[in-house]
């Protein structure tokens, strides 16, 4: 998109063409269903749960002090300063007002102001992973600055994410005397100037950073210092503190992404059921569980945190009230292990194999601020699990009998 010079895409519906349920009746009994379980959740009730209240941001301090929020490209898993970045403090400084999707009731999402000084600025958000990528991951803990660095990052159509990444890849270069240049972590002046050269590409330091963490710390001679799996950079996880999540990144197909398989939802929210977030145990069930659901979610393009609330045979009485076409949750389940097998088909076809299902040395090597690492172990005999309930081979690749299986290939 970028470079296209595109900032966005705007599609305007024709409201005359609008698809009507092909069961009425039955969708607009799901839908009361649906939204019976939305605002009894804890998470997603409206005015009440921690997502409408808080926003996203609520989970700053519930995975900051379960040592499982990667400070200072996760040299450290606590942030001291976390509570100062959190959704709860947000709402009692910068926050102007709270915003929301189209006849969503939950309303998570946040307008923030900060009226006068060098920070002044209006925006959306900031989000749960934006306030750890350009909070914690840089060492900074002003809310300010924070949502100042995001107004900034969506006015260039930076992600914020990787974004925060690739500044922690300049403070650890900086640290450890790899860049001439002085980026301190922390220094809101500092970093917010290294943004604003990111974008224009200036600078050689501008140039190099301009092509993301995983490339900068290549050209660095460096790459341990990239906390990212196939190029993308990690959210605000650390697998050391939630085991699940270390899966999770090695095997999504698009990188170190929490939104294929969110295992967070199991090993803090207890959705579907409650699971250790240190335990290796149970890991793969859950984590291709939620792979299927997902890929289902996504392809129905709805918000992914209804399912904090509704199961799937909720999903299942949507889809077949709207569609009239009856599935029951194992064809859902198929159907998601489709989308989810082809997708790894296509990135074997351009290389992809067990190799690049990996994490970042760090998370092996060096001891959380909980004393935690990531078992390489245990992480190999998860692959090895992993591969076999999908039906794939030890390397990671799809033989050809599990592609015909899925309906992929003839
Ligand atoms: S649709 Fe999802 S992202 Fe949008 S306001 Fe509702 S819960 Fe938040």
């Amino acid at each position: 998109m970028g470079s296209k010079k595109v900032k966005g895409v705007v599609m305007l519906p024709d409201l005359k063409k609008k698809p009507e349920p092909a069961d009425p009746e039955k969708f607009e009994n799901a839908i009361s269903e649906a939204m019976k379980k939305i605002q009894e959740s804890d998470i997603t009730s409206p005015g009440k749960g921690g997502l409408s209240v808080y926003g996203t941001s609520v989970l700053v301090n519930v995975i900051n002090e379960l040592g499982a929020f990667p400070t200072r490209n996760a040299k450290q898993t606590l942030f001291e300063e976390a509570y100062y970045i959190s959704g709860e403090n947000l709402r009692g400084t910068i926050l102007r007002k709270q915003l929301t999707c189209f006849k969503c009731p939950v309303a998570c999402k946040r307008e923030s102001v900060v009226k006068d000084g060098k920070f002044k600025h209006e925006s959306e958000g900031p989000e749960y992973e934006t306030v750890w990528a350009l909070g914690a991951m840089i060492g900074l803990g002003h809310i300010e600055a924070v949502s100042y660095l995001n107004y900034l990052a969506n006015s260039y159509g930076l992600d914020t994410i990787e974004l925060g990444n690739t500044l922690a890849v300049a403070c650890e270069a900086s640290e450890r005397g790899l860049i001439r240049d002085s980026i301190k972590w922390g220094d809101a002046d500092a970093l917010i100037e290294l943004v604003r050269k990111i974008a224009y590409r200036e600078e050689e330091l501008g140039d190099m950073l301009a092509e993301g963490g995983a490339n900068a710390a290549e050209k660095l001679g460096a790459p341990e210092m990239s906390m990212s799996v196939k190029k993308l950079s990690i959210p605000a996880y650390d697998p050391r503190g939630l085991k699940g999540m270390g899966l999770t990144y090695a095997t999504s197909n698009r990188g170190a992404c929490h939104l294929r398989a969110y295992a967070v939802s199991s090993e803090v929210f207890g959705i579907p059921y409650k699971s250790d977030p240190l335990a290796y145990e149970g890991k793969v069930d859950i984590v291709i569980m939620l792979e299927r659901l997902f890929a289902v979610i996504d392809s129905l393009t709805v918000c992914k945190f209804s399912s904090f609330a509704l199961t799937k045979e909720d999903y299942v009485a949507l889809y077949s009230g709207m569609t009239g076409i009856e599935v029951s949750p194992e064809d859902l389940d198929k159907i998601g292990e489709r989308i989810w097998t082809q997708e790894r088909y296509f990135n074997q076809l351009h290389g992809f194999s067990r190799k690049d299902d990996s994490l970042p040395n760090r998370f092996f090597e060096e001891a959380s601020s909980k004393g935690e690492v990531y078992d390489r172990g245990m992480f190999e005999k998860m692959l090895d699990e992993y591969y076999e309930k999908h039906g794939y081979n030890w390397d990671g690749t799809v033989p050809e009998e599990t592609l015909r299986n899925l309906g992929i290939i003839e």
